[in-house]
C-alpha cells in the first residue's frame, strides 16, 4: 500500500514559534507558569511539562515568575491581573491571532459591532472576545443566526483562524441579508487555508485517509470533517494505538495528514505503524 503524506502536515508557523518562545523561557532562572496547555496536543504538552514549565489553572502570586501566553492568545483581563500580581508576561500569541485582536479593537473603536465566526468554547475565541469592551456576537452555524442581528446597523466579521472557509462564507452570505453595512475580514490563517486546500484532494486520490492530531485540536477536527465528507474511509487518530488493521484491508493507497499542533515525531511513528499493519494484512 502506498502512503502519501500531505506537504502541509504538522506544525504551523504559529505553533513552531510558540514552542520556541516557550523553550527559551526555560533557560532563565525564573519559574515559568502557563494558564492551560500551550497548544492542543498531548505529546507537545508532555514535552513542555518536562521542560519545567508549570501549567496552572488560576493566577497566583507572580513576583519573580513569568507567565507564558499561549499561541491562541489571552484576554486583556487575565493579562492585566497577571501584571498586577507581579508576573512578567512572555507573549507567545501567534501573530495571526494578534492581527484578529487588532481588527476587532479597531472595529469597536469605530462603533461597529464585532461578529466572530467560531467556536464559543475555544480559547482563541475567548481571547478575541476578551479584547473588547462590548459583547461580541459569536456564530458557528449558518442555520442558527441570532434574532438580534436585524438590529445591527454596521458590523465587522472576523473568523477564528482555524475555521472551515466554506462554512464561514455561507455564514457571511446569510449575514449580508440581515446587516446593511457588513465588513468581512477573512482571518482564517494561511497555514489553515493551505491545509484545507490540500485536504480537498487527498481523499479523492487515495483509498483511505488518516488524519493525525489531538481530539482537542480544532484544526485537526476541520481536516477530518472535510476529508470525511469526500471519502468516508477517513479515520482520525492521536497515536499508533488507535490504528486498526481492518482499515487497510484491500486499500492500495492511504493519504496521511496531521493537524497544526501535531509533532512530526508522532506522525512518523504512526506512518511506521501503518506500514507494518498494511504489510501484515
Ligand atoms: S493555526 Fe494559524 S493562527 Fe493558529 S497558531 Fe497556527 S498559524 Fe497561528
Amino acid at each position: 500500500m502506498k502512503i502519501k503524506l500531505a506537504k502541509s502536515a504538522g506544525f504551523c508557523f504559529g505553533v513552531k514559534r510558540a514552542l520556541s518562545i516557550a523553550l527559551k523561557t526555560t533557560r532563565s532562572s525564573f519559574p515559568v507558569h502557563m494558564l492551560g496547555d500551550i497548544v492542543h496536543n498531548e505529546d507537545v504538552v508532555k514535552e513542555i511539562n518536562a521542560s519545567g514549565i508549570k501549567k496552572i489553572t488560576k493566577l497566583r502570586d507572580g513576583k519573580g515568575k513569568m507567565l507564558l501566553v499561549r499561541a491562541h492568545g489571552s484576554c486583556n483581563t487575565i493579562l492585566k491581573s497577571a501584571l498586577k500580581r507581579g508576573y512578567t508576561i512572555v507573549d507567545a500569541t501567534c501573530p495571526m491571532v494578534k492581527e484578529i485582536h487588532r481588527i476587532v479593537k479597531q472595529a469597536e473603536n469605530l462603533g461597529r459591532r464585532v461578529i466572530i465566526i467560531g467556536d464559543k468554547h475555544h480559547d482563541e475565541v475567548h481571547g478575541i472576545t476578551g479584547q473588547l469592551k462590548q459583547k461580541a456576537l459569536i456564530i458557528d452555524n449558518p442555520g442558527r443566526l441570532p434574532a438580534s442581528l436585524s438590529k445591527i446597523r454596521s458590523a465587522t466579521v472576523v473568523v477564528q483562524s482555524t475555521q472551515n472557509l466554506e462554512k464561514a462564507l455561507s455564514i457571511v452570505e446569510k449575514l449580508k441579508e440581515k446587516i446593511f453595512d457588513l465588513e468581512f475580514c477573512n482571518t482564517i490563517c494561511k497555514p489553515t487555508k493551505i491545509k484545507q486546500e490540500e485536504i480537498k484532494h487527498i481523499p479523492l486520490n487515495n483509498d483511505c485517509v488518516i488524519v493525525i492530531g489531538s481530539r482537542k485540536s480544532a484544526n485537526t477536527k476541520r481536516l477530518y470533517e472535510i476529508s470525511r465528507s469526500l471519502n468516508p474511509k477517513t479515520y482520525w487518530v492521536q497515536s499508533q494505538e488507535n490504528l486498526k488493521k481492518s482499515w487497510f484491508k484491500g486499500m492500495r493507497s492511504a493519504g496521511v495528514t496531521a493537524g497544526a499542533s501535531t509533532p512530526d515525531a508522532t506522525t512518523n511513528k504512526i506512518i511506521a505503524a501503518i506500514k507494518k499493519l498494511s504489510r501484515s494484512r
